[in-house]
């Protein structure tokens, strides 16, 4: 008797990491749909390797929009992880909806830390959600 303990996506695979968060048809294109936000939002022109969503942007110096990319690419990952154990499709304006919540945490975090910040780098992000 053969046990097979993979466990498997939504989409009936073999959940693997780079399954989930890149070769997944529903992976990429949420994917995409985050891009193209961003890239309208940022005025960027991103395009994110499987080495970028799975470990971040490498950022030599310390651009605020990188970081906040990194940011939006580590929620994006959670999201997509929660929504295949839920068995719930991705939605562009609910993942972007959570995404401002969690924006407005951190900007009161960063503003707790730093409370005569003037230039809250959490500002870029919600002046466009
Ligand atoms: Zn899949």
């Amino acid at each position: 008797m053969e046990i097979n303990n993979d466990k498997r996506t939504h989409c009936n695979e073999i959940e693997t990491i780079e399954h989930l968060f890149y070769n997944c048809s529903q992976t990429k294109s949420f994917i995409t749909q985050i891009v193209n936000w961003i890239n309208r939002t940022c005025g960027k022109h991103y395009t994110f390797s499987i080495i970028d969503l799975l470990f971040g942007i490498p950022s030599i110096r310390l651009d605020k929009l990188i970081k906040i990319t990194n940011w939006i690419i580590i929620y994006a990952k959670w999201y997509m992880y929660s929504c295949n154990l839920a068995n719930e499709k991705l939605f562009l304006l609910r993942f972007l909806t959570d995404l401002k919540h969690h924006a407005i945490l951190e900007k009161y975090v960063e503003l707790i830390r730093k409370p005569d910040l003037e230039n809250c780098i959490w500002d870029i992000l919600l002046n466009e959600l």
